[in-house]
């Protein structure tokens, strides 16, 4: 059975425990952090991206979204960096989920979202599959059964195809500006403001957009990142990035 269950840290910080951000955290939370919060701003891009280019959604649009983080990370990053980032998101479901089962009759079955340990399940195969060689040690750590496994480079390659067919007709060509792009409206005090101005900078020199899309950091009262179509723009909540710093600090990282 697993261990990784924090859920009653939420309890703590509900409590006023709230972690300090900006607190010296080890590397391993750090990765743990800065990778969810990357891997999370791909996500909302993927809201993003369905929205300002009017993709066909054919499924879940979360799991869409999910998908393309996955695709990203393997095609923005170097292989090193794209298994640290993707073991990130892969962690916090880990960590998060009530592995128990206790918890299963509280499953919100009528949710948006797939139950978090399919989208952990999901999520591992997917990276698996982006290097099913380079990452066998990781398909074993993060107990991927065989018969999913067996399937995973096929499920890869049919998801990053199918991003593939709108983010090459969005990459911008050498010459070519960008018509729009990712507007990051934060102060620079803001929580990983570096980290996100980073992956705006990386993405308005990459991919070109029909409209802007405004980036957010912001309190929101809630651990929470969401992309809001009225106004194209992107929020990464102050208290997501508090959220996994509590997480990692619950798991000892
Ligand atoms: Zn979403």
């Amino acid at each position: 059975m697993r261990a990784g269950f924090v859920g009653s840290f939420l309890a703590v910080l509900v409590a006023g425990g709230s972690p300090a951000l900006g607190e010296e955290l080890s590397p391993d939370a750090q990765r743990f952090v800065e990778g969810n919060l990357i891997g999370t701003f791909y996500h909302e891009l993927g809201h993003a991206l369905i929205d300002v280019l009017q993709l066909p959604v054919l499924g879940q649009e979360e799991d869409a979204a999910d998908t393309l983080a996955v695709v990203l990370i393997t095609d923005l990053w170097e292989k090193d960096d794209a298994e640290w980032l993707g073991r990130a998101t892969a962690d916090y479901y880990y960590y998060t989920v009530d592995w128990s089962g206790a918890a299963a009759d509280e499953t919100a079955w009528w949710g948006v979202h797939g139950p978090d340990e399919q989208r952990y399940y999901n999520h591992v195969c997917l990276l698996y599959g982006s290097d099913p060689e380079g990452l066998a040690d990781l398909a074993t750590e993060y107990e991927l059964p065989e018969q999913r496994a067996a399937g995973c480079p096929e499920e890869f390659t049919l998801a990053q195809q199918s991003w593939g067919v709108f983010l090459d007709e969005i990459t911008l060509q050498p010459g070519q500006r960008a018509e729009h792009g990712l507007i990051l409206k934060a102060p620079k005090s803001a929580p990983y403001y570096d980290l996100l101005a980073e992956e705006v900078r990386v993405w308005n020199e990459t991919f070109t957009l029909p409209r802007d899309v405004t980036v957010h950091i912001d309190a929101c009262g809630e651990a929470n990142a969401y992309y809001y179509p009225a106004e194209s723009s992107i929020t990464m909540c102050s208290e997501y990035a508090e959220w996994l710093i509590a997480v990692a600090q619950a798991a000892e990282l």
